[in-house]
């Protein structure tokens, strides 16, 4: 970590009046209501104001240098300040930065819908696009309960979806319904739709009594109950595919997904594919459905889509879905959906260099390179006193800490313990974010091995600094 004296917020750097750090933050602290942030806590601690990006670096208004471990909240793939997405950007910003689609058409969002749907799991045609993983949620959630209401065939009323425990779909009200989280859940409870929800299947998590291998079963046989018993009121299956990130990098038993997927075949059940955190390259492919040959019949795209640069996502459907949406304009069956920002120009063409970037530079083998790196380092930590579980797929890692790993006893909560090894982390130049306990790394896809080791390197020494007052 720099010592702060190369100042890098000269006057001709910045397009801001120049303040000092101090007066920033206490801007900050009078106005900016941070995300999921205890606020009283937050604005005693003088978080880093981030100034500028330089490769997988962020850099704040004090000139000190921090490594980006969590890939700016898990969207950044190939780093910041990159010349090639910078240069699209000022291409597509001198020609206009927005137009709407409602009624109009436009080059970039016309260009990325095709580039997604040639690398999207065969039998997706059709892009809808919004601004946000949850909204792209909320969008298939829609679709899906719309095509029920008018297929030709056999128009239905199904509204209830299914969803998996622990799942993570993002904030709105939509998606928080079809989530599980119960922290976020039960504090919302009033507002939300019913669903109906099939446990986790995740092995370190399975409840007392129960076997790894038996809980798995169980949670396939769940999956199969749930679905059979539901046939003919279910609108849609939502899941993470692979990977549940916010449940804590919670990694699937092969053969879930596909299980999921003939399932909701065989009884008719449209499958949601929440790729949100998964898609473009962090499990190891371009998608995560492509690792168990699956196609979903929605697949929803954020995060990493614009390479981590703009707001945006997408919802991709399959010409079945599409087509019952076709018809007179008057016989109503229009998708009666859109945000004012859907398809930006800017965010579509950062989407487009994006994609052409992770082809160039061939960032999946970069992310295989670095997943059998992360397998390998991760094997000095898991044998850590006050680590319970370990858990990788591609480059998402989560280290789960306890205070007894045996007993599988949790630290207690008020000790923040997640927290405390965030803050030893960002002493040693490194930006992490838990949750709870497990401390979550996530290097964007295309950080070159020597800083992923770099990383586990702060990563564990910070682990060790939070754990040792024990
Ligand atoms: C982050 C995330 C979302 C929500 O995306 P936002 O852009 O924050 O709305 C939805 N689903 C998954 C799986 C996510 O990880």
């Amino acid at each position: 970590m720099s010592d702060g004296s190369s100042s890098n917020s000269s006057p001709s750097e910045s397009p801001f009046e120049r303040v000092s750090s101090q007066t920033l933050r206490a801007w900050d602290n009078a106005h900016v209501w941070h995300p999921f942030a205890p606020m009283t806590a937050f604005r005693q601690e003088n978080v880093p104001v981030i100034a500028r990006g330089e490769g997988f670096d962020l850099i704040d208004v004090e000139g000190h240098r921090y490594l980006d471990g969590i890939s700016s909240l898990w969207c950044n793939v190939h780093g910041h300040n990159v010349p090639e997405i910078n240069q699209a950007l000022h291409q597509q910003i001198d020609m206009i930065a927005h137009s709407t689609l409602l009624g109009l058409a436009g080059e970039p969002s016309i260009r990325l819908a095709r580039a997604l749907i040639e690398r999207a799991p065969s039998g997706l045609t059709k892009v809808f696009y919004s601004d946000s993983g949850a909204t792209s949620v909320e969008v298939a959630l829609k679709m899906a309960y719309q095509y029920f209401r008018q297929r030709r065939h056999q128009p239905e009323e199904r509204d209830l979806f299914i969803c998996v425990g622990n799942a993570y779909h993002g904030d709105t009200i939509g998606s928080v319904s079809v989530g599980g989280i119960d922290l976020f859940h039960r504090c919302y409870k009033h507002l939300l739709f019913e669903t109906l929800t099939v446990p986790s299947p995740s092995a370190f998590h399975a409840p007392q009594g129960w076997t790894p291998e038996g809980w798995l079963q169980h949670c396939f046989d769940e999956a199969e109950r749930c679905i059979r018993e539901n046939a003919h009121r279910a609108a849609g299956f939502v899941m993470e595919p692979l990977v549940q990130g916010a449940a804590g990098i919670l990694v699937h038993p092969h053969g879930f997904l596909k299980h999921v997927r003939n399932l909701c075949t065989q009884y008719g059940i449209p499958l949601i594919a929440d790729e949100v955190a998964v898609g473009f390259g962090r499990t190891g492919t371009m998608f995560a459905c492509e690792q168990e040959h699956v196609c979903p019949d929605l697949l929803c795209l954020a995060k990493g889509i614009s390479g981590g640069y703009l707001p945006l996502a997408a919802t991709l459907a399959t010409d079945e879905i599409f087509d019952e949406f076709l018809g007179e304009p008057i016989e109503g069956r229009t998708f009666y959906h859109g945000h004012t920002y859907t398809g930006n120009a800017l965010g579509c063409a950062a989407g487009l260099a994006s994609l052409e970037l992770m082809d160039r530079n061939e960032v999946l083998a970069n992310v295989a390179r670095n997943a059998s790196l992360l397998q390998q380092r991760l094997d000095e930590i898991r044998n850590h006193p006050h680590v319970a579980d370990v858990r990788q797929k591609g480059v998402m890692v989560g280290i789960e800490l306890m205070r007894d790993r045996d007993r599988l006893e949790p630290f207690e909560p008020s000790r923040r313990t997640g927290h405390l090894v965030t803050l030893a982390a960002r002493q040693r130049g490194l930006i992490i974010r838990p949750l709870g306990d497990v401390v979550v790394l996530m290097p964007a896809p295309a950080m070159p091995p020597h800083l992923v080791s770099h990383l586990c390197d702060i990563v564990f020494e910070s682990i060790n600094h939070a754990t040792s007052s024990i």
